[in-house]
């Protein structure tokens, strides 16, 4: 029922979380955008990691530059590349908080990854704050790492999950 769609009026007599909803409330938008914090950015890579048919992932790069969440631009390899906008980066806040949420309800074992400072190292937080200098982290120099949850997922061996099992900063373009 994920798809079906709400009524036309839906949006415009509610608030400002259905009108987000309306553009990123879809599970795999959110997905995808997580991905492009972690630096994907090509169409074959997306579907490599998401594992999402490509019809649908063409359907949803289009909404999402369409409404200037992300940009389509030229890639150095000559395939075109999709980038977080500043108006994308701004749902870090709300990835990092459903990421923190995640960790603490349904992640047992512990996070499968956890995000640190890159100029001391210290480890962020739910709220985006370093435990260690107590600043809050821009999403730059926010550093992804696996978490003791993550080689207990289920074994795959794709490039972009190998290369995101290291620690890395986000935004920084992945192209394995
Ligand atoms: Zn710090």
């Amino acid at each position: 029922v994920w798809d079906v769609p709400l009524p036309n009026d839906y949006a415009s007599q509610s608030c400002s979380v259905a009108r987000a909803l309306e553009i990123v409330g879809e599970r795999w938008t959110m997905l995808i955008i997580r991905d492009a914090f972690y630096g994907v950015r090509r169409f074959g890579d997306f579907v490599i990691h998401l594992d999402i048919p490509r019809a649908v992932l063409s359907g949803r790069l289009k909404s999402l530059v369409d409404e200037g969440v992300l940009a389509r631009e030229p890639g150095p390899g000559g395939h075109d590349e999709y980038a977080l906008t500043d108006k994308g980066q701004r749902l870090w806040p709300v990835l990092r908080e459903l990421m923190a949420w995640g960790d603490r309800y349904y992640a047992p074992r512990g996070p499968r990854r956890v995000l640190t400072h890159s100029a001391d190292g210290g480890r962020v937080d739910a709220e985006g704050r370093c435990g260690t200098c107590g600043e809050l982290v821009p999403v730059p120099d926010t550093v992804s790492e696996p978490g003791p949850g993550f080689d207990l997922e289920e074994r795959r061996d794709d490039p972009i999950t190998a290369a995101i099992g290291h620690p890395r900063r986000l935004l920084d373009p992945l192209r394995v």
